[in-house]
């Protein structure tokens, strides 16, 4: 068993220990303090690690996590073992438990807000400052089997992302900002994880789905099958064969079928969502790509096979010609189209 409590850590333990969920994989929480609200224009002295060990153990007790991390000094205070919740988050009644879902779930509270000031100097986000202490806190959370991942995405902002079935199911770290049943959205940034290897968990816990029942697993084909994307997906392309709309597109201007935007599910890399047209073309660009490249190739072959040097220049001529033709092959075909 890894150790209980941070090799060097000052243990302040609470007691009041209480086991976790064991059925899902492990988890970490990260978050910040946000002792006091600074900006860019108006930045605030740094809440000093001995306050906030000296909140959490006292009035701040009930919300207190496992770790409290110092970024600036690399001071560690533990006070709840590892194998035991803390109470960092916000737990409803119902649902998901927030502070219990894994074989561990282990809370760092980094004392940290945005523009602190420390010694004389100004610390926007917690990446900015020296993260000392960093390794030896990531290397015992990985030891827990904590995997070096972010299910909702690594925090690089305030921005909330919450989904229960991710955060329940998925092993690895989570931001505040992702929890569901929660609304703060710490910690903003943090430390990445390229130093200190994680260890192989045991083979037992390599299999996602060895910790769940045949129930379990029905219902997740079931949610997955009639989410709401899925049931888009199957809407749109049935309607766009066969609907009662399919024929008045015909007979409409082709150009008006082209300029309707695809639905949701289509969206692009940052949320622009394409017209049917732009898609079509999309897809006839990345069709010509792959047949100029597969005439280049082609063009290789039959230069290298005929057995004599090859021709550079001829072979670049031969290959932007077989690409040329191609392009200039669907450009037509798309005309005649549209
Ligand atoms: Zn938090």
């Amino acid at each position: 068993m890894p150790d209980l409590w941070l090799p060097g850590a000052e243990v302040h333990d609470l007691g009041d220990h209480a086991p976790t969920d064991q059925q899902y994989p492990p988890k970490a929480i990260a978050h910040i303090t946000w002792d006091r609200n600074a900006t860019a224009a108006a930045p605030q002295d740094w809440c000093t690690f001995d306050s906030l060990v000296s909140y959490f153990t006292n009035g701040g007790a009930s919300a207190a996590p496992h770790i409290i991390w110092d970024p600036f000094s690399g001071r560690i205070a533990q006070l709840y073992p590892a194998n035991s919740r803390s109470k960092s988050v916000v737990d409803s009644p119902g649902g998901t438990r927030t502070n219990r879902a894994g074989r561990v779930v282990i809370q760092v509270e980094a004392v940290f807000f945005p523009y602190c000031r420390y010694q004389g100097r100004v610390y926007p986000r917690l990446v900015d400052t020296p993260c000392a202490g960093w390794d030896r806190l990531h290397a015992w959370i990985s030891s827990w089997g904590v995997s070096d991942v972010w299910p909702m995405g690594r925090p690089v902002d305030f921005t909330s992302r919450r989904n229960e079935q991710t955060w329940e199911t998925r092993g690895g770290w989570y931001a505040h900002a992702h929890i569901p049943e929660n609304d703060h959205q710490d910690p903003g940034s943090w430390p990445d994880f390229t130093t200190a290897p994680t260890p192989a968990p045991p083979p037992s816990e390599e299999d996602p789905l060895a910790a769940f029942t045949e129930a379990d697993l029905r219902r997740f084909i079931r949610e997955e099958v009639t989410s709401q994307q899925v049931r888009d997906t199957i809407a749109y392309a049935v309607d766009f064969r066969m609907g009662p709309q399919a024929d008045a597109r015909a007979a409409a201007a082709p150009g008006a079928l082209l300029d309707a935007p695809m639905p949701d599910y289509a969206l692009l890399p940052g949320g622009y969502r394409p017209t049917v047209g732009e898609s079509i073309n999309g897809a006839k660009t990345a069709g010509a790509q792959i047949a100029g490249l597969s005439a280049a190739v082609s063009a290789l072959a039959q230069q290298v096979a005929a057995g004599g040097p090859v021709d550079v220049d001829a072979l670049v001529a031969r290959i932007e010609q077989a690409i040329s033709s191609v392009t200039v092959h669907l450009t037509t075909t798309s005309k005649e189209n549209s």
